[in-house]
Protein backbone atom coordinates (compact mmCIF):
# COMPACT_ATOMS: atom_id res chain seq x y z
CA UNK A 1 0.00 0.00 0.00
CA UNK A 2 1.22 2.99 -1.24
CA UNK A 3 -0.43 5.64 1.70
CA UNK A 4 -1.44 7.37 -1.57
CA UNK A 5 -4.63 9.39 -1.96
CA UNK A 6 -6.87 8.61 -5.16
CA UNK A 7 -6.61 12.13 -6.32
CA UNK A 8 -3.22 11.58 -5.79
CA UNK A 9 -2.60 9.02 -7.91
CA UNK A 10 -4.67 10.58 -10.67
CA UNK A 11 -3.05 13.16 -10.48
CA UNK A 12 0.70 11.34 -11.10
CA UNK A 13 -1.33 9.31 -13.64
CA UNK A 14 -1.95 12.48 -15.39
CA UNK A 15 1.47 13.84 -15.26
CA UNK A 16 2.46 10.87 -17.42
CA UNK A 17 0.34 12.12 -20.34
CA UNK A 18 2.61 14.28 -22.87
CA UNK A 19 1.23 15.96 -26.12
CA UNK A 20 3.55 13.43 -27.85
CA UNK A 21 1.01 10.55 -27.11
CA UNK A 22 -2.11 12.50 -28.02
CA UNK A 23 -1.34 14.89 -30.62
CA UNK A 24 -2.95 14.61 -34.03
CA UNK A 25 -1.40 15.32 -37.54
CA UNK A 26 -1.28 19.10 -38.37
CA UNK A 27 -3.45 20.93 -41.65
CA UNK A 28 -1.44 23.41 -42.90
CA UNK A 29 -2.11 26.14 -45.51
CA UNK A 30 0.30 28.72 -47.06
CA UNK A 31 -0.04 32.48 -46.74
CA UNK A 32 -0.70 33.13 -49.97
CA UNK A 33 -3.66 30.42 -49.73
CA UNK A 34 -7.21 32.54 -50.73
CA UNK A 35 -9.87 31.53 -47.76
CA UNK A 36 -11.71 29.62 -50.60
CA UNK A 37 -9.09 27.26 -50.62
CA UNK A 38 -8.47 27.74 -46.89
CA UNK A 39 -12.56 26.72 -46.43
CA UNK A 40 -12.04 23.73 -49.11
CA UNK A 41 -8.87 22.17 -46.74
CA UNK A 42 -10.74 22.87 -43.62
CA UNK A 43 -13.45 20.51 -45.25
CA UNK A 44 -11.25 17.93 -46.70
CA UNK A 45 -8.35 17.63 -44.04
CA UNK A 46 -11.78 17.35 -41.61
CA UNK A 47 -10.43 19.98 -38.88
CA UNK A 48 -11.50 22.77 -36.94
CA UNK A 49 -8.16 24.96 -36.85
CA UNK A 50 -6.05 25.51 -40.02
CA UNK A 51 -2.31 26.41 -39.46
CA UNK A 52 -0.48 28.91 -41.68
CA UNK A 53 2.98 28.39 -42.78
CA UNK A 54 5.24 31.23 -44.37
CA UNK A 55 7.48 30.49 -47.71
CA UNK A 56 9.82 28.69 -45.78
CA UNK A 57 7.49 26.18 -43.99
CA UNK A 58 7.63 28.28 -40.80
CA UNK A 59 4.29 28.81 -38.29
CA UNK A 60 3.56 32.50 -39.44
CA UNK A 61 -0.63 32.55 -38.51
CA UNK A 62 -3.71 30.35 -37.45
CA UNK A 63 -7.27 30.24 -38.73
CA UNK A 64 -10.32 29.13 -36.78
CA UNK A 65 -13.68 28.36 -38.32
CA UNK A 66 -14.99 31.48 -37.44
CA UNK A 67 -12.43 33.56 -38.56
CA UNK A 68 -13.52 31.56 -42.07
CA UNK A 69 -16.36 32.25 -41.64
CA UNK A 70 -16.05 36.32 -40.84
CA UNK A 71 -14.22 36.35 -44.03
CA UNK A 72 -16.96 34.93 -46.15
CA UNK A 73 -20.09 37.52 -44.26
CA UNK A 74 -18.95 40.49 -46.76
CA UNK A 75 -19.57 40.27 -50.42
CA UNK A 76 -15.92 39.85 -51.54
CA UNK A 77 -14.21 37.19 -53.44
CA UNK A 78 -13.52 34.49 -51.27
CA UNK A 79 -11.09 33.89 -54.26
CA UNK A 80 -8.96 37.05 -53.88
CA UNK A 81 -8.40 37.50 -50.36
CA UNK A 82 -5.62 35.26 -48.82
CA UNK A 83 -5.35 34.13 -46.18
CA UNK A 84 -2.87 36.45 -44.51
CA UNK A 85 -4.93 39.04 -44.36
CA UNK A 86 -7.61 37.38 -41.81
CA UNK A 87 -5.20 34.89 -39.72
CA UNK A 88 -4.15 35.26 -35.78
CA UNK A 89 -0.36 35.85 -36.26
CA UNK A 90 2.78 35.41 -34.72
CA UNK A 91 4.02 36.30 -32.26
CA UNK A 92 0.40 36.36 -31.05
CA UNK A 93 0.35 32.46 -31.95
CA UNK A 94 -0.16 30.16 -28.69
CA UNK A 95 1.57 26.95 -28.81
CA UNK A 96 2.94 23.80 -27.45
CA UNK A 97 5.70 21.18 -27.51
CA UNK A 98 6.07 17.64 -27.77
CA UNK A 99 7.45 16.87 -24.69
CA UNK A 100 5.28 19.44 -22.82
CA UNK A 101 2.72 17.79 -20.38
CA UNK A 102 -1.02 17.69 -22.05
CA UNK A 103 -2.15 19.07 -18.80
CA UNK A 104 -0.46 21.81 -19.76
CA UNK A 105 -1.53 22.29 -23.35
CA UNK A 106 -5.12 21.59 -21.83
CA UNK A 107 -4.63 24.52 -19.33
CA UNK A 108 -3.72 26.96 -22.48
CA UNK A 109 -6.43 26.34 -24.52
CA UNK A 110 -8.59 26.92 -21.27
CA UNK A 111 -6.76 29.89 -20.63
CA UNK A 112 -6.92 31.71 -23.89
CA UNK A 113 -10.40 29.85 -25.09
CA UNK A 114 -9.36 28.67 -27.64
CA UNK A 115 -10.15 25.24 -29.56
CA UNK A 116 -6.39 23.87 -30.92
CA UNK A 117 -2.77 24.17 -30.57
CA UNK A 118 -0.16 23.92 -32.92
CA UNK A 119 2.91 21.53 -31.94
CA UNK A 120 6.03 23.10 -32.57
CA UNK A 121 9.32 22.11 -32.88
CA UNK A 122 12.28 25.22 -32.59
CA UNK A 123 14.49 25.88 -35.12
CA UNK A 124 17.00 29.06 -35.73
CA UNK A 125 14.70 29.87 -38.57
CA UNK A 126 11.51 29.93 -36.74
CA UNK A 127 8.62 27.41 -35.36
CA UNK A 128 8.10 23.82 -37.73
CA UNK A 129 4.54 22.47 -36.97
CA UNK A 130 5.00 18.98 -35.90
CA UNK A 131 1.34 18.44 -34.52
CA UNK A 132 -2.02 19.41 -33.34
CA UNK A 133 -3.55 18.85 -30.05
CA UNK A 134 -7.36 20.19 -30.02
CA UNK A 135 -10.37 19.41 -27.57
CA UNK A 136 -10.81 16.16 -28.50
CA UNK A 137 -7.45 14.86 -27.84
CA UNK A 138 -7.87 16.38 -24.63
CA UNK A 139 -11.23 14.25 -24.56
CA UNK A 140 -9.90 10.78 -25.34
CA UNK A 141 -7.24 11.76 -22.81
CA UNK A 142 -10.04 11.99 -20.33
CA UNK A 143 -11.83 9.27 -21.28
CA UNK A 144 -8.53 6.45 -21.51
CA UNK A 145 -7.80 7.65 -18.18
CA UNK A 146 -11.29 7.04 -16.51
CA UNK A 147 -11.83 3.73 -18.53
CA UNK A 148 -8.06 2.22 -18.16
CA UNK A 149 -8.83 2.59 -14.23
CA UNK A 150 -11.62 0.25 -14.79
CA UNK A 151 -9.87 -2.87 -16.32
P1 LIG B 1 -13.58 29.81 -33.31
O1 LIG B 1 -13.07 31.17 -33.70
O2 LIG B 1 -14.10 29.02 -34.48
O3 LIG B 1 -14.51 29.86 -32.15
P2 LIG B 1 -11.24 29.35 -31.67
O4 LIG B 1 -11.94 29.60 -30.37
O5 LIG B 1 -10.18 28.29 -31.70
O6 LIG B 1 -12.27 28.99 -32.81
O7 LIG B 1 -10.55 30.70 -32.15
C1 LIG B 1 -10.83 31.98 -31.60
C2 LIG B 1 -9.82 32.99 -32.14
O8 LIG B 1 -8.53 32.68 -31.63
C3 LIG B 1 -9.69 33.00 -33.65
O9 LIG B 1 -9.58 34.33 -34.13
C4 LIG B 1 -8.41 32.23 -33.95
O10 LIG B 1 -7.69 32.71 -35.07
C5 LIG B 1 -7.61 32.44 -32.68
N1 LIG B 1 -6.82 31.25 -32.34
C6 LIG B 1 -7.15 29.94 -32.49
N2 LIG B 1 -6.15 29.13 -32.08
C7 LIG B 1 -5.16 29.93 -31.67
C8 LIG B 1 -3.84 29.72 -31.13
N3 LIG B 1 -3.35 28.50 -30.92
N4 LIG B 1 -3.10 30.82 -30.80
C9 LIG B 1 -3.60 32.07 -30.99
N5 LIG B 1 -4.80 32.34 -31.49
C10 LIG B 1 -5.58 31.30 -31.83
Amino acid sequence: FTGKTGSELLTEKVKQYKVSEFQSVPVVVKEDASVYDAISTMFLGDVGTLFVVNDDGYLSGVLSRKDLLRASLGNQDLNIVSVHIIMTRMPNITVCRADDLLIEAAKKLIDKQIDGLPVVKDTPSGLQVIGRITKTNITKAFVELILDEQV
